[in-house]
């Protein structure tokens, strides 16, 4: 199937950052076969008229528990929240059916707010691959290890088997990518640590984990006289295959070992700063020239799976943090959300740019509301002012997911009578830690 974008201010994200005011785009299949400027003299099976919206690629969320939608809001100012009732909640009342439904609502939620891509981490992760190809969603799908009993688990370190079973399941999918994801640096024993680099090694897969994040891990291996990425290096963990999420505490000698070692940096700084956890040294990860993208984090932690968010929040926090407004130019912080997600997961040369033979994920904004006119420069449009509710057009794989701002296959009402309908044991659970939540 050939579908036409025609009267759309095109944003490709390529090296030059070029642009085509007026341009159009061509995809054929699950790619994007020509684009350029004006009008096209080729006939397609669909025409699309953007009326003038900004077309990107898709935005490249790259850290994510999708499924964590019933949390949101829940305990959103209690200090140590991990440990005093997110942990003992999800084991409490965690099901497959909970997570495959939360995972379809926050696809949903992100496929309208124009995300193609997303690295997931959680439990019962073969119900995300489930909702990812209901939905048509481009998920990087990591079941979490963890050496303690899980959802899914009744075991310590039950992940990994889970892990194994998703990437013999999933060897070459299009959509589904698995990947390993033990979930942090003192939550995982050294032994199931090295247990889960052999993993990624074996299958060839990325690994992601949660690091330089907490207070009192940085406490943790300062007693020990290390950093967690020294730590992860010194398992052979820290590689081309590892995607680092936060990387709060990151320190000029992890970034050069960051960098030697060709590892990649998932930013949340959403997640973080609500936290009060602090602003990741991003300026300093972007220089030495490390790939890094942009997370929502779960929708409990960063509240929206919207990239909009973070962008802004990424301008106003780096500006800030460096006394400096020239750093980080809206451009950059665009790259940062499309086509450095795509880095950042090792597929750059897949999707994240809209160039002829790349796989046709994109998004267009619509200019139509009066906060986005008038329009000088389309990435501070994007950065400063756009929000999800702009996007009118989503496509992942050459497939129409949103058109006129709504979803073409998934009716997000009945989804969200059917979660909220599940929702009642946790609901009842969750009554436990009232004082806190
Ligand atoms: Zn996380």
């Amino acid at each position: 199937m050939r579908i036409l974008l025609r009267n759309a201010h095109i944003l490709t994200m390529d090296d030059q950052y070029t642009e085509y005011p007026d341009g159009y785009l061509l995809t054929d299949g699950d790619r994007i076969v020509s684009l350029g400027e004006g009008k096209p003299s080729f006939t397609a099976d669909e025409t699309i008229d953007c009326q003038g919206g900004i077309l990107l690629p898709g935005f490249v969320n790259v850290h994510c528990h999708a499924s964590m939608v019933p949390f949101r809001t829940m305990g959103d100012d209690c200090p140590d929240r991990l440990r005093r009732f997110l942990f003992p909640l999800e084991n409490e009342a965690m099901t497959g059916e909970l997570v495959y439904l939360g995972a379809l609502f926050g696809i949903a939620e992100m496929l309208l707010a124009g995300v193609t891509t997303f690295v997931d981490m959680y439990y019962f992760e073969e119900q995300v691959a489930r909702a990812c190809l209901e939905a048509g969603m481009r998920g990087y799908l990591g079941e979490t290890v963890i050496s303690q009993a899980t959802p899914d688990s009744p075991v310590e370190n039950g992940g990994l088997q889970l892990v194994e079973e998703m990437l013999k399941t999933y060897p070459h999918h299009d959509l589904i990518r698995p990947v390993v994801a033990p979930h942090g640096t003192t939550t995982v024993s050294e032994d199931t640590l090295r247990a889960c680099g052999d993993l990624a090694q074996k299958y060839g897969a990325m690994l992601t984990l949660h690091v330089s994040e907490m207070d009192y891990e940085m406490q943790y291996f300062a007693e020990r006289g290390q950093t967690p990425i020294q730590y992860l290096d010194g398992l052979g963990l820290c590689n081309e295959r590892l995607l680092a999420a936060h990387c709060i505490h990151a320190t000029a000698e992890d970034i050069a070992l960051l960098k030697l070692r060709n590892a990649r940096v998932a930013h949340c700084i959403g997640s973080n700063t609500k936290a009060g956890k602090g602003v990741a040294p991003i300026r300093e990860i972007a220089a030495a020239g490390i790939p890094y993208g942009l997370g929502t984090d779960g929708p409990s932690s960063g509240n929206t799976l919207s990239l909009f968010d973070q962008m802004r929040l990424f301008a106003v926090c780096h500006k800030t943090k460096n006394h400096n407004r020239a750093l980080f130019p809206a451009r950059e912080i665009v790259r940062a959300a499309t086509r450095g997600g795509a880095e950042a997961l090792g597929a750059g040369s897949e999707f994240g740019m809209l160039l002829p033979g790349m796989k046709a994920d994109l998004t267009v904004v619509s200019l139509d509301k009066p906060h986005l006119f008038p329009v000088f420069n389309p990435y501070s449009t994007l950065v400063y002012g756009a929000n999800a509710s702009d996007v009118s057009m989503v496509m992942t794989g050459g497939v129409i997911r949103v058109k006129d701002g709504q979803l073409t296959g998934l009716d997000i009402n009945r989804l969200r009578h059917e979660l909220a309908g599940v929702m009642g044991p946790f609901r009842r659970a969750a009554t436990r830690y009232a004082d806190v939540i």
